[in-house]
């Protein structure tokens, strides 16, 4: 749609131009794809600064591991070549297609853009935060802080980015990547938003994480340093939800439906990769 209150629209390419114009005004914003801020009325918003002409690299492949560009676009993902030890790339398509967007769509969303939506159903939230993606954040006055996604995305659209902080990329560690995934997914609708999305992994020295997403206003992850049982970790993702943010609630699902779902993929993804 028209965002008709947006009166200048900045497409930055150096640090210094986006510390200029984007200070941490309210009636600012950054802008990537803009598959989701162009999708709902901004009516408060006077100045866009896009970050895809910032000329980025969208990916890069160290010895530490895989470093994601906030503007690398989401179907970029599916074409990275892994080195031959990084068993977790089944992952990266699941959940690229996760997000049930077209073609058209996922080559301009961004990684960074879906994660700072911050919608339970980020897909690219799901991933990040599976694999212990952690964020590098560029703050308005030239610092730089780092902070894992799980902490990152704190509910339903909405971060812990301060004014005027823009994410700049996140780095995937080689131990996460190394490991072997299972995935589950579900939707209400046949080519709906994910409802509930749940990652098991298991690392090369035996460690289990299981991380839930889109079931939950926010990403809630369990670790294990040796393999558990399924209805051990079942109980506590049930315990640390309710006790906790409790099962999102919105058109895409009612919550007993997606504690149900997320209980049952919760067993499954432990069983598989145990
Ligand atoms: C057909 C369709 C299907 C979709 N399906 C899904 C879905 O299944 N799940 C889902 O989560 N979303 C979905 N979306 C919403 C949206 O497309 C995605 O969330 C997408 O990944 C957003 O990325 P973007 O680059 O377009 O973000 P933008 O729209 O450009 O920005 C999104 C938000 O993030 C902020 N932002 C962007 N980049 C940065 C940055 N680097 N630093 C700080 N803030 C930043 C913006 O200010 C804005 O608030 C869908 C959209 C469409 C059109």
């Amino acid at each position: 749609m028209d965002l008709n209150t947006v009166e200048t629209y900045a497409a930055v390419t150096n640090r210094a131009e986006l510390q200029r114009m984007h200070t941490g005004d309210a009636a600012t914003a950054v802008v990537a794809g803009g598959t989701w801020i162009f999708s709902v009325p901004q009516p408060h918003l006077r100045t866009l600064v896009d970050v895809t002409s910032m000329g980025w690299e969208p990916y890069s492949i160290t010895g530490d591991g895989l470093r994601l560009a906030a503007t690398c676009p989401v179907g970029v993902l599916e074409t990275i070549r892994f080195p031959a030890a990084w068993r977790s790339r089944p992952l990266l398509r699941q959940c690229v297609r996760a997000l049930l967007a077209s073609y058209k769509v996922r080559a301009v969303a961004t990684v960074g853009g879906n994660i700072c939506a911050a919608l339970p159903a980020g897909a690219m939230t799901s991933l990040t935060v599976a694999l212990d993606g952690v964020g590098e954040v560029w703050a308005p006055d030239g610092g730089v802080r780092h902070l894992p996604v799980a902490d990152l995305v704190t509910g339903d659209n909405r971060t812990d980015l301060r004014p005027g902080e823009v994410l700049r990329a996140v780095d995937l560690p080689a131990h996460a990547l190394s490991a072997t995934t299972a995935f589950r997914r579900v939707s209400l609708a046949r080519l709906g938003r994910s409802a509930t999305l749940v990652v098991g992994r298991r690392d090369p020295d035996g460690r289990v994480v299981v991380t839930v997403t889109a079931s939950t206003p926010r990403p809630v992850v369990l670790r294990y340093d040796a393999p558990p049982t399924a209805s051990a970790v079942a109980a506590e993702v049930e315990h640390v939800v309710e006790a906790g943010v409790g099962w999102f609630d919105d058109v895409h699902g009612a919550p007993d439906w997606r504690r149900g779902t997320t209980l049952r993929f919760v067993r499954e993804v432990v069983e598989e990769l145990t």
